[in-house]
């Protein structure tokens, strides 16, 4: 019996999944788009909008648009997305946004002496709050200076040094949960580093008599901590 046949049908049912996923496997800015059309199969039927839950997605609208039949490669894609990417999505950091924190600023502005800048804040408005940047964990802290505001990326290890009730001393203490595995290391180097400061301290302030200017000098050049 030839089965050619049904051998070109499972190639082709094969690549028709795998083309829609590949379609579909990230959200494209959702401007000038056909109404009731689908981005997946590329066919007319009422259609469904998921945006994705980033800056991208809030501000420049970067979405899926899919009829129902092609739900599935959306939800596929949007999990792919969730666990690859180099930010972590708005709803998993929503506990982040009941604190105040205070960080170690050091402006690009010369004139500006590097101090601790209280009183800050998560805004989403700034940008998405946790990037994977240089290989190191960046937050995007807002804050208040007279009437404006104001935003910078820090190290994440900038802000448990100085928030320790919120951040605690090791990765269990982290106030996210349930994140993509790719983060677990991420984050576990930040409280290293962080803590190997707090070690120094310590034996600077039991074991010496550095004068805090030095000690500030030190700070500048030793482990990265305000630095990526
Ligand atoms: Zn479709």
């Amino acid at each position: 019996m030839n089965c050619d046949w049904i051998k070109q049908d499972i190639i082709n049912y094969c690549n028709e999944i795998i083309n829609k996923y590949l379609y579909m496997k990230f959200p494209f800015r959702a401007v000038m788009i056909k109404t009731n059309f689908c981005y997946c199969c590329k066919t007319y039927s009422q259609t469904m909008q998921l945006r994705e839950d980033s800056f991208s997605g809030l501000y420049n609208n970067y979405s899926w648009i899919y009829c129902k039949k092609c739900k599935i490669y959306v939800e596929l894609a949007d999990n792919f997305l969730y666990n690859n990417t180099n930010y972590v999505q708005y709803d998993k950091c929503k506990n982040l946004e009941k604190n105040h924190y205070n960080f170690f600023r050091v402006s690009s502005n010369l004139l500006v002496k590097p101090y601790i800048q209280k009183e800050c804040y998560f805004n989403f408005r700034n940008g998405d709050y946790i990037k994977d940047l240089y290989n190191r964990v960046s937050m995007t802290i807002s804050w208040k200076s007279y009437k404006d505001e104001l935003c910078k990326n820090i190290p994440l290890a900038n802000l448990i040094f100085f928030n320790r009730k919120i951040f605690g001393y090791n990765y269990n203490n982290f106030p996210l949960k349930d994140l993509p595995k790719k983060w677990t290391n991420l984050i576990k180097t930040e409280y290293n580093l962080s803590n190997e400061w707090r070690c120094l301290l310590i034996i600077i302030y039991k074991k010496t008599n550095l004068p805090k200017d030095v000690i500030k000098i030190i700070f500048k050049f030793w482990n990265s901590l305000y630095k990526y």
